[in-house]
């Protein structure tokens, strides 16, 4: 038998398909304007893409903010358990995960069995988050994708505002003055790592810690981070799935 999590976010539906050891299919798509829609059909491509039937799946369950649109989900658990426990599925040593997505970002702490002893959130402002590189990566006509290459090796131009509007109409002067691409760039990643290291100050770092979320693809930010905390930080190619993995293992085990 077979689990399946879903964790439709702010910009990304994600699923993955759990066998009760691995992970053996993943699935991403936008979430556009429904939930509803985007759950429905990463359900089907995703058994299609494995060639798995509806009825030797025993659980789905359903996470992030988009969960409450799915209608065909046996259970809703919260990102933050579902960071937890995914994490945790990938390497039972994490201590702290640091999830950046595309409107919040959080900080969880979880102890050696795996359970949530703290954590901390953001999700009021866009600020530290990928919402944030996305509106800057507009300004600079530079995809998102691309901006931890250019900004590899610049000299980090000051970001004074954390406010994105703040922030925007700072690289736009800073571009009109003759500033490089590459300096705002880094100057931008510097912001994100300076906030992000705010909100791991508050809840408390322990080793092994663990990047997750869509931003967590920006390997010069995972270096920033770890300047900027003073510890190693590890990631995976399965890193913005992490939320879809600790749904997939909840249905599997909890069922
Ligand atoms: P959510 O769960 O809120 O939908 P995700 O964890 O799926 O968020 O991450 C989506 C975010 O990841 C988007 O805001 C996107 O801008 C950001 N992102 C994707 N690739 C990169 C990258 N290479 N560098 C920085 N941010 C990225």
């Amino acid at each position: 038998m077979y689990s399946i999590g879903i964790d439709i976010g702010s910009v990304a539906g994600k699923a993955v398909i759990f066998d009760g050891k691995e992970v053996i299919g993943k699935k991403i798509l936008p979430t556009g304007w429904s939930p509803k829609e985007t759950g429905t059909k990463i359900l089907a491509d995703i058994l299609k893409e494995v060639r798995i039937e509806r009825n030797q799946v025993k659980s789905i369950v359903g996470t992030g903010y988009g969960r409450v649109a799915l209608p065909f989900i046996e259970k809703k658990v919260t990102e933050i358990t579902c960071h937890g426990r995914g994490a945790y599925y990938l390497d039972n040593s994490i201590r702290t995960v640091i999830d950046i997505g595309g409107q919040d970002s959080k900080v969880i702490k979880l102890n050696e069995k795996g359970n949530i002893v703290d954590f901390l959130m953001n999700d009021k402002c866009a600020a530290g988050t990928g919402r944030f590189l996305q509106v800057m990566s507009n300004a600079l006509e530079i995809d998102i994708s691309e901006l931890s290459q250019i900004a590899s090796g610049a000299e980090a131009e000051n970001i004074n505002s954390m406010c994105t509007v703040f922030a925007e109409s700072e690289v736009i002067s800073l571009m009109a003055q003759g500033a490089k691409k590459e300096g705002i760039a880094a100057g931008l990643l510097q912001s994100v790592a300076n906030r992000t290291n705010g909100l791991v100050s508050r809840v408390g770092i322990e080793d092994r810690v663990f990047f997750s979320g869509g931003v967590s693809k920006n390997s010069l930010l995972k270096n920033m981070l770890e300047k900027k905390i003073g510890v190693d930080i590890y990631s995976s190619d399965l890193s913005q799935f992490i939320g879809a993995i600790g749904a997939a293992v909840i249905g599997f085990e909890d069922e």
